[in-house]
């Protein structure tokens, strides 16, 4: 082994990074005070989006997770055989419609700045739309097909990669909280404190999520990662009518967006058991996880407007769960320059899922001191917390 590595969470991050370490002959051990797949990477949707991202460091991560993801689902599925539940790994593609007049323009400008940063967006004509998705509202105003989307179960992909992990020789031990961390004389983080005692490692990868900024606060340093609530309807399982994932042109904006009041967008998309999901909302509330009507109730009526089939359909269930928000949009994936051992893999706030095979890749490489294997650069620099974009955050968070 060349070194030891704990990760805190396991989540699909830690997941992530605990099968990408474990393959670089590390010695691994996950830490999480809950069980795996449990918190987020359990209350979400599963997309894995080149086509919400605008051009930028976002999207060439995201067009960076989107080669790796065939690929490690590939290699999941022979490693694992036949007795391991499917991930649903399914290229379907996304579909992105405008549905009135003022929505049109901005679509289609955001799809041609995307085309000339390398992603595949397709604009549709209305027959072609609704020969696509013959429920849409005959009210679409543009529309726009984005053949690199696709999905993936984001519990059964978590628990696919840490039993992969497992058979390179990483240890996950649930039921352990992180209390504190274990500095040497010079400062650097050496091992960390547990409600099951003190694990020493080489290094030590911060990747709890939307709680992230607090395990950096008892590790010693700030992180200004902070909660956003996001609610999801399922509705009960009924032949297939909607065949891509489907959203409105506000979703972009959603995401991109820094209010802390409730925002939401339409994100409609069969499951392979045949429920619909209707995501979703973004929302600032802290960790309250109570019941609130109105999101669910604004989500349900911009589903109705992009598909008026759902105005009949039978909701069974909502749930939702904290994205992990950064206040400059980036996730953080690095050595903390304040604290030489600790590393950060978090902070992709509604792409986490997506993203986590990236984030895995180029924690790697840092911590192994590699190059990223991937097929046009990626500046892994731009994702560090000294970053000029988090500066007055991290003050804040201090
Ligand atoms: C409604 C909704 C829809 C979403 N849809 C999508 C989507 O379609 N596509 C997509 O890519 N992303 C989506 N996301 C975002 C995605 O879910 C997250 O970005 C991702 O799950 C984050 O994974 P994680 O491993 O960082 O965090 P988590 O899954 O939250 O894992 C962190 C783990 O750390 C553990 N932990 C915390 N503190 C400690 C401690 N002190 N000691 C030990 N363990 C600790 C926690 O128990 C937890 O299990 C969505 C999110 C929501 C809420």
């Amino acid at each position: 082994m060349s070194g030891s590595v704990v990760i805190i969470g396991a989540g699909i991050v830690g997941a992530a990074c605990a099968r990408a370490l474990s393959g670089a002959a590390m010695n691994v051990t996950v830490l999480e005070r809950g069980s795996t797949a449990s918190a987020t990477s359990a209350m979400c949707e599963g997309n894995l989006l080149v086509s919400d991202k605008g051009p930028g460091l976002e999207l060439q991560l995201a067009q960076y997770a989107a080669s790796l993801w065939s690929r490690t689902v590939a290699d999941l599925i022979a490693e694992l055989g036949p007795d391991f539940p499917p991930l649903e790994y399914e290229r379907k593609g996304g579909l992105v419609a405008a549905t009135t007049a003022e929505g049109a323009q901005p679509l289609l400008d955001f799809a041609a700045r995307q085309r000339s940063a390398g992603v595949d967006a397709h604009e549709l004509t209305r027959d072609q739309t609704h020969r696509l998705e013959p429920e849409l509202t005959p009210h679409v105003t543009a529309a726009v097909l984005y053949p690199e989307d696709s999905q993936v179960q984001p519990v059964i992909a978590t628990e696919a990669l840490l039993a992969s992990a497992r058979r390179r020789g990483a240890s996950v031990r649930t039921g352990v909280t992180v209390t504190g961390g274990v500095h040497d004389s010079g400062g650097r983080l050496v091992g960390v404190s547990t409600s099951g005692g003190d694990i020493r490692a080489d290094h030590i990868v911060n990747a709890a999520g939307p709680w992230s900024g607090d395990v950096a606060r008892v590790l010693g340093v700030g992180l200004p990662v902070r909660p956003r609530r996001g609610n999801v309807l399922v509705t009960t399982r009924m032949a297939h009518r909607v065949f891509h994932k489907v959203y409105d042109g506000d979703y972009v904006g959603a995401t991109q967006s820094a209010d802390v009041g409730l925002q939401t967008s339409s994100v409609v998309e069969t499951t392979a058991a045949g429920t619909v999901l209707i995501g979703s909302s973004r929302e600032q509330c802290g960790f309250d996880d109570s019941l609130r009507i109105t999101p669910l109730r604004e989500i349900a009526a911009k589903a109705i407007r992009l598909f008026p089939f759902l105005a009949t359909a039978s909701v069974m269930r909502s749930y939702g769960g904290f994205r992990p928000y950064m206040p400059d949009h980036l996730p953080v994936i690095g050595q903390d320059h304040r604290m030489p051992g600790l590393w950060h893999a978090t902070g992709h706030e509604g792409a986490g899922i997506g993203l986590s095979l990236a984030t895995a890749e180029l924690l790697r490489a840092g911590i192994t001191d590699c190059e990223v294997e991937a097929s046009f650069p990626i500046d892994i620099a731009s994702f560090a917390v000294n970053r000029a974009s988090l500066a007055p955050y991290l003050a804040e968070a201090a």
